[in-house]
């Protein structure tokens, strides 16, 4: 069954509790998940009666192949995408309300769309956001698929890594075996970060090579049919692991399990980033860990529910999120261990399953 039009009618379901008559879809991302239309420069008006696409002449067969049968109107050249959708809601003098998605509009698109029509226009609620969020059996079926192909990709590069490899090299190494194994592309640039670099939760990846450094942080996903994953690991090219190495780690793969002991339909994301938060504090680390505990992800790499501090966010069944706590220790070396985690109806399952005990994580000619 064709997915796209029931997620276009439970968007129309909010229409009067929104006080709206048409909205107007402006977030590629959000294109997709209401079209399965994978390209950009393309608005959605969605309006009781019907889903309008208005899109141009550069994506008529593929707008053919992964949308046949939805409405279109193509716009000309000459025309800028923003002309041609007041264009079209000048021609639905029916339509009084239009929500759009506010952040998704710069100020000057939404000047110029106020200046060239007469409707008036609502900002609209997050509501394909809080949609997203849930996921169907297709969607994770896919996110199931996209993990499978990240881990397979990073048991290759664990043989590959070695004392003349440097973090460019690896990177690129894991791109290269993502893509082989029927990923798009990775999710995000991939992080590998040799010796203290590990210290920067963002590092990005240079020439500087593993050597004798003790440890390398790995950060990595597979987009898989649209679909996101996001792994972090630490590995051990050589034996002798510094003391506080050791401790960091042991003290980040307690905090993980103890916020994945808490994920279950009804949690509060707050409670899951404090469940890691306080171990990491105990152990006298909590000034080291500057990030929140983990996020939602599919289409997109960062997605409701963000766990944050703060966050009120009440936990479903059907959400997919990442356990990622970390401690950095400038000038010394940091530590992450990331997981993907489905929320069930009575609890949670970890969908990822590479290696993460600390005995496991030794790599390289030394090992
Ligand atoms: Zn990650
Ligand atoms: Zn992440």
């Amino acid at each position: 069954m064709d997915v796209f039009p029931l997620r276009r009618d439970k968007l129309l379901t909010h229409f009067r509790e929104d006080g709206l008559d048409a909205f107007l879809v402006t977030q590629p991302i959000n294109v997709t998940y209401l079209t399965g239309f994978t390209g950009e420069a393309s608005t959605l008006l969605v309006t009781p009666n019907k889903a309008l696409l208005i899109s141009d002449g550069r994506f008529l067969t593929q707008l053919e192949e992964e949308c046949p049968g939805l409405p279109l109107h193509i716009r000309p050249p000459a025309q800028t995408l923003l002309e041609a959708t007041c264009e079209v809601l000048g021609k639905m003098p029916d339509l009084q309300t239009v929500g759009f998605e506010a952040g998704h509009l710069t100020v000057a698109e939404f000047e110029a769309l106020k200046s060239q029509t007469t409707k008036a226009l609502k900002p609209g609620a997050n509501r394909i956001e809080a949609f997203r969020a849930i996921k169907d059996a297709g969607e994770l079926a896919t996110i199931r698929q996209s993990i499978s192909v990240a881990e397979g990709a990073f048991a290759n590069f664990r043989k590959r890594l070695h004392p003349e490899a440097s973090e460019k090299e690896l990177a690129d190494l894991l791109e290269m075996e993502l893509r082989r194994r029927g990923a798009r592309w990775s999710a995000f640039t991939p992080i590998v970060a040799v010796g203290a670099r590990s210290a920067l939760p963002h590092a990005p990846a240079t020439n500087k090579k593993v050597a004798d450094e003790a440890l390398v942080l790995v950060d990595w996903g597979a987009d898989f049919a649209g679909y996101k994953s996001d792994l972090t690991r630490v590995l051990f090219p050589r034996p002798d692991v510094p003391a506080k190495i050791r401790e960091i780690y042991d003290v980040v793969l307690r905090a993980q399990q103890a916020a994945i002991a808490q994920l279950r339909p009804g949690a509060v994301a707050h409670d899951i980033d404090q469940a890691a938060r306080s171990v990491i504090a105990d152990a006298g680390f909590g000034e080291f860990f500057n990030h929140s505990v983990g996020h939602g992800f599919g289409l997109q790499i960062h997605e409701t529910p963000l766990m944050k501090q703060n966050s009120k966010i009440v936990l479903q069944a059907g959400m997919v999120v990442t356990v990622e706590p970390g401690i950095y220790l400038p000038g010394q070396g940091g530590v992450r261990i990331e997981d993907d985690v489905l929320i069930t109806p009575d609890g949670a399952q970890v969908l990822t399953s590479v290696a993460r005990q600390f005995d496991e994580m030794f790599e390289g000619n030394s090992a």
